[in-house]
């Protein structure tokens, strides 16, 4: 079958970024192909090679075989001579493409970087030419998925949800981090409870088998239900409403409360005994606080003061356990908490191995220009999931690139990592974003979404289809929706005509060109939601999210018949 060929043009820029080679785009698809293992692979080179396997045969109609003659052969192998977590690719004499990794998380980033600059037609596979090695900058590269209001984390079929977690993975993600809401439930004897802990042991499993570390999140001072009206927190100041006031959070200056909050703790970490935790991430706000007498300022006294000792219970259960002290929204409005935790930990910084920086808006200043308290690596917490939409998702993909660009560069390369904020699948881009600023802080953007789009969709539509993610950037805000939302919906259906079958049904193409859509149903619309075809594109939304059951998150606006 003939090959659709690229202009000439479009070709070039693509070679020109370094995301697909001449020879690949030339090349002649391969339709058989076959791995190479090591003589008794381990248990994770098989997991990967299974990924490896699955990539290529979802996107062509490629196969692989383990007898016979083959088009291809590519051989997967762990090398002690390249630094941990890194990769190189290489041609072995007689046509086997060689992918190493210096460990086991190394090979799944080296198979990402080899799929994501090969190419996938309807004739087959071609593999990618790109050569060389690579190695990523900031250690902690993480994710967190806000596991709550049975959001796509807790509705999607766990199946699903493994693939997605895999599917980060090949993008350099080594940390998988999710929440135990505790005042959802009543107690850990109340069965949505333990439902909630399964699945999420279920998640972190996953993450194990795809390399990741997991972590667990909390909100401090965060109990369940159950826990006595007279052990509650005093509300925290809160003039500008940014600090939240969501759950049960406890006083952890009123001696019965600290313990019973204490207890909880431990029987938590049991609950995790298997996967095991690799960290743990305490949080201030939002969940959490207390304005009494003791505790505030609360980032300066009551918080790190109960940290310190739900660390120290960490470490007993877990001893390699490392603590991640989060300062989301200190000093808004300024209360001393920075300087607060500056000094606490200077009297003692044995307990924490990372604090963790963010806010609604721009990056706070005082790490930057004061130095992180107690001198520990900086993490970061990009905010990809809800900002300037509402309901969250609920127009399909949201890809900010130039949002992401700007508060990464406000961060002037003094992160070790960080933890996106997660609530589904339709931020997927954004995610992918962060995570080659994670690996490479010097890399645009706008290259990330060209290397996404080449992978996810076809090389063929790259420069057009990251044309129409600027111009939905510009529609982010749904308060004033500017008409080149015309021209972004004809540059993805363009596109679409140019995508393989397998691409077009991707859910990934389908939440991308569904916002295109709907963007432009409410330019005609002027704003109301109304007509079959608006409605339709939220039901398919809805159903790709598996959010049927969704609460507290509603997954689409009312549609006027
Ligand atoms: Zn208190």
């Amino acid at each position: 079958m003939a090959q659709p060929k690229l202009s000439v043009s479009a070709a070039l820029l693509l070679v020109m970024a370094g995301l697909i080679s001449a020879r690949t785009l030339d090349a002649a698809p391969v339709k058989s192909a076959a791995l190479v293992l090591p003589e008794r692979p381990d248990a994770f080179t098989l997991r990967a090679s299974q990924i490896l396997q699955r990539q290529i045969t979802r996107r062509c109609a490629a196969t692989f075989t383990n007898s016979g003659v083959v088009d291809l052969k590519i051989e997967l192998a762990l090398q002690p001579d390249i630094d941990q977590e890194s990769y190189r690719l290489s041609d072995r004499p007689g046509g086997t493409i060689l992918i190493e990794g210096g460990d086991m998380r190394g090979l799944i980033y080296g198979i990402g970087k080899f799929l994501r600059t090969s190419r996938y037609d309807q004739g087959g596979f071609t593999p990618g030419t790109w050569r060389g090695a690579s190695r990523p900058a900031a250690p902690v590269r993480g994710i967190y998925f806000a596991t709550h209001f049975n959001n796509y984390y807790e509705a999607a079929p766990i199946e699903e949800v493994r693939e997605y977690v895999e599917d980060l993975a090949l993008w350099g993600l080594n940390q998988l981090q999710v929440t135990f809401p505790r005042w959802h439930y009543s107690g850990f004897s109340d069965p949505d409870a333990q439902r909630a802990l399964d699945r999420l042991r279920l998640i972190l499993r996953a993450a194990r088998q795809a390399g990741m570390q997991v972590t667990l999140l909390i909100a401090a001072n965060d109990d369940f239900k159950s826990a006595p009206v007279e052990f509650r927190r005093v509300p925290v100041p809160d003039p500008l409403k940014r600090r939240g006031d969501f759950g049960v959070n406890l006083c952890p200056s009123k001696p019965k409360a600290r313990a019973l909050l204490l207890s909880d703790w431990r029987r938590l970490l049991d609950e995790f005994k298997d996967p095991g935790l690799d960290a743990v991430e305490f949080w201030p706000y939002d969940e959490g606080g207390c304005g009494c007498e003791n505790c505030w300022p609360w980032g300066a006294r009551g918080f790190p003061n109960l940290c310190r000792e739900l660390s120290g219970i960490a470490r007993e259960k877990f001893p390699a356990i490392k603590t991640i002290i989060s300062t989301w929204t200190f000093d808004t409005p300024p209360a001393g908490e920075w300087e607060g935790l500056r000094r606490f930990l200077d009297s003692d910084r044995t307990w924490v191995d990372y604090v963790l920086a963010d806010a609604h808006e721009d990056f706070p200043r005082y790490p930057l220009e004061q130095g992180v308290p107690g001198g520990r690596p900086l993490l970061n917490f990009p905010e990809i999931s809800m900002w300037g939409q509402s309901p969250w998702g609920g127009y399909g993909a949201n890809p900010f690139p130039a949002r992401l660009q700007r508060l990464w560069n406000q961060t002037q390369r003094k992160l070790s990592g960080g933890f996106p904020y997660s609530e589904g699948i339709y931020e997927d881009l954004n995610k992918v974003i962060c995570s080659q600023l994670y690996w490479d802080g010097g890399r645009p953007t706008l290259e990330t979404v060209r290397e996404y789009v080449a992978f996810e969709f076809s090389p063929q539509v790259t420069e057009s289809v990251a044309r129409a993610i600027t111009l939905l950037e510009v529609n982010h805000d749904r308060k004033r929706l500017d008409p080149v939302a015309l021209e972004a919906f004809r540059l993805l259906a363009e596109a679409e005509q140019k995508l393989t079958p397998q691409a077009r049904a991707s859910w990934r193409w389908r939440i991308l060109y569904l916002r295109g859509l709907i963007d432009r149903e409410l330019v005609g619309t002027k704003g109301r939601l109304e007509g079959a075809t608006l409605r339709k594109a939220f039901e398919e939304l809805t159903a790709i999210y598996h959010a049927e059951g969704a609460h507290s998150m509603p997954i689409h606006p009312p549609v006027v018949p």
